[in-house]
């Protein structure tokens, strides 16, 4: 029973392919879904960037609720800009969070490769 315990790096040869960017690597570098550092730290830029885009909406969206049913009688503008702050860096981590999740669960193929056409460039002909 104890021997059993094998670690899914052993179904793996020592070099493989990440899925991202297509490229051979070394396996120390891919993670379980076979993504290797580079296009795991890419997919978390884009992520961060899009959870910005998502936090700052989010933040609209509460300075609306704020201003539009809240009604505040006398605005202490630093407690709600405080507020909108905190709205804003909470929902760009969520955000965030979510986007690379779905990164993730959708593990779409070859979406960091370069198609070979392009990385040849113009030396053809
Ligand atoms: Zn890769």
């Amino acid at each position: 029973m104890e021997r059993e315990r094998v670690s899914w790096r052993d179904r793996y040869p020592d070099e493989v392919t990440c899925v991202r960017c297509i490229e051979l690597r070394d396996q120390v570098q891919l993670d379980r879904l076979l993504w290797c550092d580079d296009c795991r730290r890419r997919a978390r830029e884009r992520a961060s960037w899009w959870g910005w885009a998502g936090g700052l909406t989010f933040g609209v969206g509460v300075a609306a609720y704020v201003w539009f049913v809240i009604r505040p009688s006398d605005l202490v503008v630093g407690g709600w800009v405080a507020t909108l702050a905190a709205a804003v860096w909470i929902g760009q981590k969520v955000a965030r969070e979510m986007i690379y999740g779905g990164m993730r669960f959708r593990n779409a193929r070859a979406v960091e490769a370069t198609p070979p056409a392009a990385a040849e460039g113009d030396g053809v002909e």
